[in-house]
């Protein structure tokens, strides 16, 4: 087994993770395990956040890392909540907060005015000073709903309609939802570039 520090401290990123990963042969550590804090993501896009993060993360630990910066970012809302998606509501993390904001936010808008997609952008430090990181990225084409539904996945999950399926991300089995979101997709991406 490969060993990679991930450079992230939420849960179900890394769950997510580990799912995909493991069976290509790689062991992933999560970085608070190695007592490595979250940097500040001061960068301005998705890009620039995740090169930082595996950059720190790697830097502390002397291991390859890999960083994921990801959001959902709604049309309507000029591309909100994007890089704040975390911490749109305030709290880090309080996803339903989170989802509280967003539907008041896109109260009164149907449809086609609800139109979203979740973006994830992976980089992969290979050691503490790579020069030439592996960047991916995957990108997730649907829809706000009303109200949430289902319960699994994480984060804005429950109101992110898939318009192929006709399930909310919270609804769907954890393989499918790899096989077809922004994370799958990036990852997949990254893999046959690591391939390559
Ligand atoms: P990051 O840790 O700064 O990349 O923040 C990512 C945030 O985007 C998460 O905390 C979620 O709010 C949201 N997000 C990213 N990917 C997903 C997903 O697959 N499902 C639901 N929410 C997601």
């Amino acid at each position: 087994m490969q060993q990679l520090v991930l450079a992230s401290g939420n849960a179900g990123k890394l769950r997510e993770f580990r799912e995909i990963l493991a069976p290509q042969g790689f062991e992933l550590i999560a970085q608070g395990e190695l007592g490595i804090p979250d940097p500040d993501e001061t960068g301005l896009s998705f890009i620039e956040n995740a090169l930082l993060k595996a950059r720190h993360a790697s830097q502390l630990s002397g291991l390859p890392a890999l960083a994921d910066d990801s959001g959902l970012c709604v049309d309507a809302l000029g591309g909100a909540p994007g890089l704040y998606s975390a911490r749109y509501a305030g709290a880090h993390g309080n996803h339903s907060a989170n989802i509280a904001k967003l539907l008041c936010e896109l109260d009164g808008r149907v449809d086609d005015a609800r139109t979203a997609f979740f973006i994830s952008v992976i980089a992969l430090i290979r050691h503490p000073l790579d020069p030439a990181p592996l960047i991916a990225e995957g990108r997730w084409q649907g829809r706000i709903l009303d109200a949430p539904r289902g319960s699994g996945g994480f984060g804005y999950d429950p109101v992110f309609l898939d318009p192929a399926s006709g399930c909310s991300a919270a609804e769907l089995e954890p393989a499918h939802k790899h096989r077809i979101s922004h994370r799958g997709r990036a990852l997949a991406a990254l893999l046959s570039e690591l391939q390559a």
